[in-house]
Formats: structure tokens, sequence, C-alpha cells
């Protein structure tokens, strides 16, 4: 089994493969923003993003995307994906199911009648390429080709997938409620500063600590979920909210007395302190956290999210998929301070077993 943190930019693209019986599984958790599938270089040379590379190589084995989890409708988890839908004729092909909470599905689950939900357009607005999948959206599309249920994906359920177990986490169903009446009131989401917390030690930020929780609408739908294998957890937080996730653990019968044991945990909302809290942490039983970002645009990881880490664990292992930040978050006097150890890679982290 191996779990891969691919380099999403500020996005999250988390691949995990494995086999079952004789045949390979594979699960694409979020495809990251538009550039993890392709960009341009130079001179409008197209360069292939970490996703393409990722998708040309299921291809050429032969294999599929068993399973596709959009955890939630930001541009820097499904970006990627709707690149990719746009490009590759054949992407719907390659894609056995998908899980996804569209606003129509989430408003047949409430018994709400249907309110003027944003539907995902394949080709953002903003762009000027009027190719011929505008005015497609992403939900048609997985619709038509028969690999989308239709069935949301809310905290409390279990489920089974090709000899792993999920057990969603998030979001509740007051949240989908939330998120549903809200959609309209408020602004799109809630946009985090720009700036980073850096410019503090982390013996200041362990001496203050408090909670802020995370206000947005869209991550508070996120799924999240405790991924089983193996009899080993690993948890995947998407954006979620951290009062969310503490009520999701409760409901799997773990508490501060009982936490969760996790091999690792990709962190909430590329390690937000507002999508950490100490209470959050005192749920979870484990030494390896992974911060997915390269930090552009909402400065994440948060120096104060990470310092709760500290607080609660012992010489925990914080993970990067991009090495540039550590040394930013970082001073040589936060190392003599408090005992933890951190890596990264350029290729994104791996996790295997
Ligand atoms: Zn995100």
């Amino acid at each position: 089994m191996r779990i891969e943190f691919l380099p999403a930019y500020n996005g999250d693209a988390i691949f995990i493969t494995y086999v079952y019986g004789n045949a390979t599984v594979n699960i694409l958790i979020d495809g990251g923003t538009r550039q993890t599938y392709q960009t341009k270089g130079k001179k409008n040379t197209i360069i292939s993003g970490p996703l393409k590379l990722l998708v040309e190589g299921i291809r050429q084995r032969k294999e599929k995307i068993d399973l596709l989890i959009l955890t939630h409708i930001d541009d820097d988890h499904i970006g990627g994906i709707l690149k990719w839908f746009e490009i590759d004729e054949d992407a719907l092909g390659l894609i056995g199911e998908v899980w996804f909470n569209s606003g129509k599905t989430i408003a047949g689950y409430l018994n709400e009648p249907e309110v003027k939900i944003p539907e995902l357009p394949l080709v953002p607005q903003d762009t000027t390429n009027t190719g011929v999948n505008q005015g497609v959206t992403f939900e048609k599309l997985i619709r038509e080709a028969q690999i989308w249920d239709e069935v949301v994906v809310v905290q409390g359920q279990c489920l089974d997938f090709k000899g792993s177990i999920f057990k969603i986490l998030s979001p509740s169903r007051p949240g989908l409620k939330e998120l549903h009446d809200k959609w309209f009131r408020e602004a799109s989401d809630s946009m985090t500063s720009v700036a980073t917390d850096y410019d503090q030690s982390l013996e200041h930020y362990l001496a203050g600590l408090v909670s802020d929780p995370d206000g947005s609408i869209h991550n508070g739908s996120s799924i999240a979920f405790i991924w089983v294998y193996n009899k080993r957890n690993y948890l995947f937080l998407a954006d979620a909210h951290a009062d969310t996730l503490i009520n999701g653990f409760k409901i799997f019968e773990y508490d501060k007395k009982n936490p969760v044991p996790a091999e690792a945990v990709k962190l909430s909302h590329h390690g937000s302190n507002r999508n950490i809290s100490l209470e959050l942490l005192e749920m979870i039983d484990t030494d390896q956290f992974v911060v997915t970002t390269n930090g552009n645009k909402h400065g994440h990881p948060d120096k104060k999210g990470l310092a709760k880490i500290l607080k609660s664990k012992t010489n925990p292992l914080i993970r990067f998929n991009y090495p540039n930040r550590i040394d930013d978050i970082f001073t040589a006097e936060d190392r003599k301070f408090i005992e933890f150890r951190t890596n990264s890679a350029v290729d994104g982290i791996v996790i295997e077993e």
C-alpha cells in the first residue's frame, strides 16, 4: 500500500494504491489546482503536471482510478480534475466511481427544495478558452458517464471499498444544512489572509494558543474520513472544520481518553490554524502529520497551528510536500526551544506499508 501526496501547488491531490485480491486498486482524493494537471512554460510550451503524469501512468498500466473522491468544490481541490476533463476526451472512461456532494444532491438529501446552487462549469468563466466543453458541468459529465450514484457522503457512514473502509467524519448533516441555507446568502468562500504568521517564535505561540474556528462554508462541506486499511487508520481531513471532525470522532466512539490510533494525519485545510484545535489533537493518537501546500495564496500552514501540534504531541514528525516552507517557518531558536522533526520531498511525500 502506498499513499502519495502529490505536489499540487496550494491544493490537495492524494493518490492511494494497493493490491486487493490480485488486482491493483487506485484511489484519488482531489486533483489539486488546475496547474496540477497541466501548465504552460516558456514560449507557451505545455508542461505536464503531476496529476497528468499520474493519469498517463495508470492508462499505460491499463488500470483505472477505481474511486475518485472530490472532497469539496474549492479550486485547489477540484481544479486539476476539471482541467483533466477539459483536455482529455477519455478521462471519464478511466474512472470507476466518484464520491462527490454536489449542491443538488445535498438539497435532495435534506429534502429541501432545490435552490440555485452553483454547478461547476468545466471551463471557468474567467478563461478565454471557448472550447467545446464550455457550458458543460462536471456534475452532468459524471452523471452521464454513470460513475456517480448521487448519494450524499455524510458523517457517521462506514463505507466499504475494495478491501478498505472509509469512516466518514465530515460533513455533518447540520453542516450541510448550513451550507445549503447560506450558499447564496454569504459571499463566496471566505478567503484567509495571504500573509504568513512566521514572524513570531514558537515560544511566543506556545504561550498563548487560542481557537479561531474556520467559518468557510465550502470547507465545512468537506468529505473527511478515517481510512482503514490492513487494520491501520489513516486520517484524511480535507479542509474540514475542527468541530465537525471532533463530532465525527465521537460518533466512531473515539474521545480524549480513547483517541483514534493513526499512522498519519493529512492536516485539515493545509495546516491552517483555524482547522486545528487542541481538542481535536487530543482525540488523535499519532506522531506523523502531513502538510499539503506550497504556501501560495493563503500563507498556509500557520505556525500557530503547528505550535498546537507541538504542544500536544511529543517529538512529532511534520512532513511537507513542498520543501521550501520548512525553513521559512522554523528558526534555529524554535528548534532549540522544543523537539520535533520535519521532512519533505521535492516530488511529494510517500507513505508506504
Ligand atoms: Zn484547500
